[in-house]
């Protein structure tokens, strides 16, 4: 008998089965490697400063420090770097919101954050461009190709790891199944009726010498030597093309460096975000099938959100403390017709 079979090894699976271990409890990862994972491309930023009007997202204090309380403890435990900070140069699309970033920076929530103002030619000195400037502000990143690895073999070790797809008769000794199946959740029994709204996004590795992060609504971010990380695109249709000639455009088109159409590109992926129609992750109880579970929904916030809704989830099948309202599958239930 197992307590826990958790169906996904994406960053929501592997942060949820890593604390129930934890906790001393019995479980299995199943996950049949799908090639639109979300968490095998993710770029891995954490940005407490998000969209063109830098609004701090719900939770967002509580998500930093269980976000790093997490993986920093996956470091400890396995003596690898995971998860940095690094400048983030915010920059600016119009006078707008240059006003903007001002005005907020007189909150001291906002200055937590936020760092400096830079004008043009300070930027043009980084090998940006940014006509009217830019914000700089403190951000985290997770190495996430680097943290599946190290959770696979964490799991492998522990006797806790099964490749293969979900099929519920193979699984009668499992006391509770938590789907944690990314975009994949629409197809699910249980679940798949709930409101997602799935997104897919490509991202380059490219060959380019600057040395500093930037954004303007699409991001480049240094990686090792000569080596920059840029994206993402956003569609809800088409969700399994794979990596695109238009998506590749969309991302050189728009990047705040000079030339953005000449680097090399190394490398193009793409995944499926698993997103939700009101931008909330989506978990909870079947609420006629008490042993199925659901944890999904993390869109394009996986990495600030997962270890933070993961200690809810956690608390809310061990201990049945109700979870965050707004994370509550319980929310579309109402006019809701059975699934199964
Ligand atoms: C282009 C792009 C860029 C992104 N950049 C960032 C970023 O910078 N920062 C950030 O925080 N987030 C980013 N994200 C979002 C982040 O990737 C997601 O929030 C997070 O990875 C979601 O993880 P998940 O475990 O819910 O889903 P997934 O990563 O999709 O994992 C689901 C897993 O379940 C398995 N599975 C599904 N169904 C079954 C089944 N029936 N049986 C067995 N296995 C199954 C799949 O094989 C897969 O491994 C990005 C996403 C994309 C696409």
């Amino acid at each position: 008998m197992i307590d826990f079979l958790i169906v996904g090894h994406g960053l929501a699976g592997s942060a949820l089965a890593h604390m129930l271990l934890k906790c001393g409890q019995r479980v299995v990862v199943l996950d049949d490697k799908s090639p639109h994972s979300a968490s095998k491309v993710a770029a891995g930023l954490i940005n407490p400063l998000i969209g063109p009007k830098f609004n701090a997202p719900l939770h967002a204090k509580d998500c930093l420090t269980e976000s790093q309380r997490f993986f920093r403890s996956i470091e400890k435990e396995t003596g690898t770097s995971l998860y940095g900070e690094f400048l983030l140069h915010r920059v600016f699309v119009s006078e707008k919101q240059r006003d903007l970033w001002l005005e907020k920076s007189k909150a001291p929530v906002f200055r937590r954050y936020a760092r400096s103002v830079e004008r043009r030619k300070a930027c043009e000195k980084l090998g940006l461009v940014a006509p009217l400037g830019a914000g700089t502000q403190l951000a985290n990143r997770l190495d996430f190709p680097l943290f599946l690895k190290l959770s696979e073999n964490m799991l492998r070790q522990a006797g806790c790891w099964q490749e293969g797809i979900f099929e519920e008769t193979d699984w009668k000794e499992a006391k509770k199944i938590v789907f944690c199946e990314g975009y994949r959740v629409m197809r699910n029994p249980w679940f798949g009726h709930l409101p997602f709204s799935p997104a897919q996004g490509e991202i380059l590795l490219m060959e380019t010498g600057l040395s500093v992060a930037a954004s303007n609504g699409t991001w480049i971010v240094p990686e090792k030597k000569d080596r920059c990380l840029a994206g993402s695109t956003w569609k809800h249709d088409d969700l399994e093309s794979g990596p695109t000639e238009n998506g590749k455009n969309k991302i050189l088109e728009n990047l705040p460096i000079p030339n953005a159409d000449t680097p090399v590109i190394i490398e193009h992926r793409s995944g499926i975000r698993p997103g939700t129609r009101d931008r909330s992750p989506i978990m909870g109880k079947h609420r006629e099938n008490a042993r199925m579970f659901l944890f999904n929904g993390f869109g394009s916030r996986g990495a600030a959100t997962v270890p933070f809704y993961s200690k809810h989830m956690l608390d809310f099948m061990i201990g049945e403390i109700p979870l965050p309202k707004e994370a509550d599958l319980k929310r579309f239930e109402k006019n809701e017709p059975l699934s199964r």
